[in-house]
């Protein structure tokens, strides 16, 4: 999962973006209105964080933006405003969700999970392709229900391939879910993941084959033979 966080408070925004990572969450920093438009431009976000009073405006301006790209974008507001009219103004405005700050990270988390759960075709709990399943809330893979321990990166691309197992998944797809715009890509490191994904998934006994697509991408299938 990809998150844009939008915050100005540069400690308070690395801060979380750590957190968030060592959830094996992604997420990408926007300080301002404008660089969270032009980020909400690429599409490739599936939850915004949204901090209310930035330099250039409210952000809750940014909601009906966010919903015209991506109508089931997922949004929680962080602010410091607690207030009763504030609260449920930010509800009002579309946010699905309102958290106070300060705030614990574990509730941040809790309230991710909630909204994860939310029935939408975008969001299911699992997936399973033959005896692999890939829990999406709980960012875990099970090989016949015991749990395959996976670096982060290995992890994000399983996630990105079991979302949508039985289709070729384009490379572009698959590095954008596994880099966000800080880390310097490298061409050939995408690869690198899906061969020690490989790997592991054999070592695992998990009866799927990752493809290559020669010039496109990968594919997740349940392997043929069984
Ligand atoms: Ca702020």
């Amino acid at each position: 999962m990809r998150i844009l966080l939008v915050e100005d408070e540069p400690e308070m925004a690395q801060a979380l973006r750590a957190a968030l990572q060592r959830h094996g969450l992604l997420a990408d920093i926007a300080p301002n209105l404008a660089q969270a438009q032009e980020a909400l431009r690429h599409g490739v976000h599936d939850l915004l964080l949204l901090d209310r009073q930035l330099p250039d405006g409210d952000g809750a301006s940014l909601i009906p933006q966010a919903r015209k790209a991506q109508a089931d974008l997922p949004v929680i507001m962080l602010t410091a405003r607690g207030s009763l009219a504030d609260r449920v103004g930010g509800l009002d405005l579309g946010a699905d969700d309102y958290l106070v700050k300060p705030f614990a990270v574990e509730e941040l988390l809790a309230r991710i999970r909630a909204i994860q759960r939310r029935p939408s075709q975008l969001s299911l709990p699992s997936a399973s392709v033959g005896n692999l399943r890939f829990d999406f809330a709980a960012h875990e893979a099970f090989v016949d229900d015991v749990a395959l321990r996976l670096p982060r990166r290995q992890s994000l691309v399983l996630e990105a391939l079991c979302l949508r197992h039985g289709r070729t998944v384009r490379r572009e797809v698959l590095q954008e879910s596994v880099y966000d715009f800080e880390d310097a890509i490298q061409s050939n490191a995408l690869d690198a993941h899906v061969s020690k994904l490989r790997r592991a998934l054999a070592e695992a006994d998990a009866r799927v084959d990752i493809h290559v697509i020669r010039g496109i991408g990968y594919l997740l299938r349940e392997r043929a033979d069984g």
